[in-house]
């Protein structure tokens, strides 16, 4: 590829030998000599080829990708020059005509200028929506082409006339009135990864923020959890303590500068400052502080380290015995930590990346992406154990990527272990304080500093299934991005569900969902919860004038409500329904169709008392129908059989009428006394209580979930008898099935409304006898619950059911039968809605109780 500017022909100038072609450059038409490219070239040469330019001759034909990479390539080595000779940043107005309005366009246009690191505004106006933003040129061409390639689904974009304008500067972003009477809403942005110009100047010494931990510009930096107050201005964030310096002022008031009214700035002399507290030393600020937490990670120690939206836990994830250590203080149990290394490349030596994974990876929202770990990665067994993938992420502040060091300084570890600073199950501590008790017996040394964290905000997790993003946990760097909605909805305030919580507030055309707060079975975590509600109020602006909670009675998130509501109505609304109404939502269904709504998925509260979660429902937002679900088994003693999968897979076995306690006939293949793994699993006594109980009924629920059936398979399989995280056995479950590819799969039994796992269950316990491997075994289950799914949901359409599908529940966490399900259905021609934006489990349920209490 030779060096050069890439240009797309307009048409071949008339005359001049046949040598000047009229070539498009970015946007201005040049003459440009062609006379270099071979005649046959010349001769073929035609509107739209792509040719790369250089000194005014066409040098080489290129296709698109050859065009880009040739821009990609300029822009990196323009970036130092640009600083110097032209302003780095430029306004632009694009007002856009066509089928823009009431579509969802507004949030589109703020989610896609927020990615880009643009600020600025957008409204509708009689004419269509008027976009006026500022930031580096490459990135508003980057929004010009979206604007057409990625518009919302609904949204018809007929033209796009650009204008450009004086710099304003800034950091916040505008969603405008509608000339309606609609307000204008000044919207918060998620916090950003530090920019590739901030990191730059991090390593360059003869820059003034060499080494500055708080390096920021208006690309990059802390939003969401430093703002105290609306509008967005550096006294209403948490940088208000730190009064600016002179040089720091001169670049906040210089349009041509970078950091031209970015709120958060700051500089040595007057930013916050980094200090590492060490028991019974004095503690040790700024450089010094970052090389000591690097030396004693290094040496095994676990350091408290003070980030964007919390305390993290960090220690060596090579070495087994501090991982272990920190599994032990946290009282973790199994459940896997997350991993921070220092780059892609050397993400690449612990895991498989594709290349949506990698865009992910090292994007601005820079989230815990699940990958498939590599064998012989060099990460402790302790990391996660029993576990197929590693959550990864790359530094997303300039703290982080000191902690790793520049080149030159004394290395770290290769990869460090960053959990959330709690202990198991309690929200991530942020706040000082609290940190030096509740963090006291959990970690060695403290690497803290002086800017208070506003909201906490964890880690986002997401996966990729097909090439697309699908979250697992939705916060930092997502929250509070809003969610454009299908049709209006009055002041509304969703509470989730007690799993994976998070609240909803939404008003009109728009929802905000909340970051992550945790499980709700804490006084702690309650109080988060409360806390996430109120900052999300303020920043949006919404005064809900009504509540909706789950029907389950004794959920904690419903009796927050109800002490919460002060006379304002409170919507129930099923579980399962919320989940369906949630992905139609993401997917813009505006409630004058239906969906057949596949939720699966571990707990929710059935209208009929029993827990569901393997329900087929045909639903609008207004209302739902059960047309088919899972037959029910006994659930006995509530979470002992969630926490104990063995339970599960002993009701299931004498739902499928095979006895525990016989040695099986025939059976040679089994190890020890040819009892079940799932049954030696069961001490004798609980055994017989047990037995007693699924005979009775005494303590028992009737249950459809389709989370314990996997864990019954799972216990089946001896693949795990018991969990101390939710899921667990599923996850391991699939972790087996995959990489295998069976063509034959058990076969549910699928009478009127009901189907039974009962011959799936027998099919298992015969493939065991005949000595089929685990992973054969595991890779039939998930294909038959895929072709089930297709099952279900031909029945439902041949009984009059829409032809669109929703896949909804924590189930579809499970990429293999996802993607096996999807498959199923895209072959019997349904259209299928699965989450994106918002996690499949309990995460996103807010969303969809919104939507159901203002439908109905
Ligand atoms: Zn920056
Ligand atoms: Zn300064």
């Amino acid at each position: 590829m030779c060096l050069g500017i890439p240009g797309q022909v307009v048409d071949k100038v008339e005359g001049y030998g046949g040598q000047l072609a009229l070539v498009d450059v970015v946007g201005s038409q040049r003459r440009v000599n062609i006379g270099m490219l071979s005649e046959e070239e010349q001769t073929g040469l035609t509107t739209g080829d792509w040719v790369v330019i250089h000194m005014g001759f066409a040098v080489e034909l290129v296709d698109k990708a050859g065009a880009d990479k040739a821009l990609a390539g300029l822009e990196m080595m323009g970036r130092g020059r640009d600083q110097q000779d032209a302003p780095a940043r430029e306004r632009r107005r694009f007002a856009v005509h066509g089928v823009v309005q009431g579509v969802g366009f507004r949030p589109f246009v703020y989610v896609t200028a927020t990615a880009l690191g643009l600020t600025g505004s957008v409204a509708n106006d009689a004419e269509g929506v008027v976009i006026e933003v500022e930031g580096a040129p490459g990135a508003l061409d980057e929004l010009a082409r979206r604007l057409h390639a990625e518009a919302p689904p609904l949204a018809a974009v007929s033209s796009v006339e650009v204008e450009d304008l004086e710099l304003r500067g800034g950091t916040g972003f505008v969603i405008g009135a509608t000339h309606g009477g609609e307000r204008a809403r000044t919207l918060a942005s998620p916090d950003v990864a530090t920019c590739a110009d901030c990191l730059r100047e991090l390593a360059d010494p003869d820059d003034r923020r060499y080494r500055h931990p708080f390096i920021t510009c208006t690309n990059c930096g802390p939003r969401f959890s430093i703002i105290t107050a609306l509008p967005y201005d550096r006294a209403a964030t948490t940088m208000a303590g730190f009064p600016m310096c002179v040089a720091c002022q001169r670049e906040y008031d210089n349009p041509r500068d970078r950091r031209f009214h970015a709120q958060p700035i700051g500089c040595h002399d007057c930013g916050p400052r980094l200090e590492l507290v060490t028991p019974g030393a004095e503690p040790v600020s700024g450089q010094r502080a970052v090389d000591a937490a690097r030396g004693a990670l290094r040496d095994g120690a676990i350091v408290a380290v003070k980030g964007l939206g919390g305390y993290h836990l960090a220690c060596d994830a090579g070495n087994d015995q501090a991982v272990a250590e920190l599994r032990r203080r946290k009282r973790r149990g199994d459940k896997p930590f997350a991993v921070m290394v220092a780059d892609s490349a050397t993400a690449d030596e612990l895991v498989d990346i594709g290349e949506a994974e990698r865009t992910l990876l090292d994007g601005v929202r820079r989230p815990i992406v699940l990958l498939a770990r590599r064998p012989g990665a060099a990460i402790a067994e302790s990391v996660a154990p029993g576990n197929p993938d590693l959550g990864v992420m790359l530094p997303y502040t300039p703290m982080h990527t000191l902690l790793f060091g520049l080149d030159g300084d004394e290395p770290g570890p290769r990869a460090l272990v960053m959990t959330s600073g709690n202990l198991g199950g309690e929200p991530i501590v942020y706040d000082d304080a609290e940190a030096l008790q509740r963090l006291a017996g959990l970690a060695d040394l403290r690497l803290r500093h002086d800017r208070p964290i506003e909201v906490p905000c964890d880690d986002s997790v997401v996966r990729v299934v097909d090439g697309a993003e699908l979250a697992v946990r939705r916060s930092r760097g997502y929250a509070p991005l809003p969610i454009a909605l299908p049709f209006e909805v009055p002041p509304t305030l969703a509470v989730g569900a007690d799993l994976k919580s998070t609240c909803c507030v939404a008003e009109g055309r728009y929802a905000w969902l909340s970051q992550h707060v945790g499980d709700m079975d804490d006084l702690a975590t309650v109080q988060a919860f409360g806390a996430a509600e109120q900052h999300l109020e303020l920043l949006t602006g919404v005064t809900p004038t009504q509540l909706a909670a789950d029907a389950h009675p004794g959920y904690r998130s419903s009796a927050w409500a109800r002490t919460h509501a002060d006379g304002r109505p409170i919507h129930t609304v099923q579980h399962h329904h919320a989940h369906v109404a949630a992905v139609m939502a993401e997917h813009g269904m505006d409630g004058t169709s239906q969906a057949i709504g596949i939720t699966f998925d571990g707990t929710g509260y059935g209208e009929d008392g029993a827990v569901w979660g393997g329900e087929v429902l045909v639903a609008d937002y207004k209302d739902f129908r059960r047309v088919a679900h899972l037959a029910y088994v006994p659930l006995a003693g509530g979470d002992a059989s969630v926490l104990r999968p063995y339970r599960m897979a002993l009701a299931h076995l004498r739902a499928a009428g095979i006895d525990w306690a016989t040695a099986l006939p025939g059976d040679t293949a089994l190890p020890g006394d040819a009892v079940l793994a799932c049954v030696a699993a069961c001490p004798p006594a609980e055994r017989d209580v047990l037995a007693h109980q699924l005979d009775t009924g005494f303590g028992c629920v009737p249950t459809s979930s389709m989370g314990r059936l996997f864990d019954a398979v799972a216990s089946l399989l001896g693949v795990r008898h018991v969990v101390d995280y939710e899921a667990q056995a599923a996850i391991e479950l699939e972790g087996i099935a995959r990489g295998v590819t069976s063509t034959d799969a058990y076969s549910f039994d699928c009478a009127a409304d009901i189907f039974e796992a009962a011959p799936v269950i027998r099919a298992i316990v015969t493939d065991l006898r005949a000595g089929v491997d685990t992973a054969t075994i595991a890779a039939r289950f998930h294909t038959g619950v895929a072709d089930l799914i297709g099952d279900l949901a031909v029945a439902a359409r041949a009984d009059g059911g829409p032809d669109t599908v929703v896949l909804s529940g924590g189930v579809f966490q499970n990429v293999v039968l996802l993607r096996a399900a999807r498959h199923a259905l895209l072959e019997e021609g349904f259209t299928v809605l699965v989450p994106t934006q918002l996690p499949p489990n309990d995460g996103g349920l807010a969303l969809g109780q919104v939507l159901v209490a203002a439908a109905g």
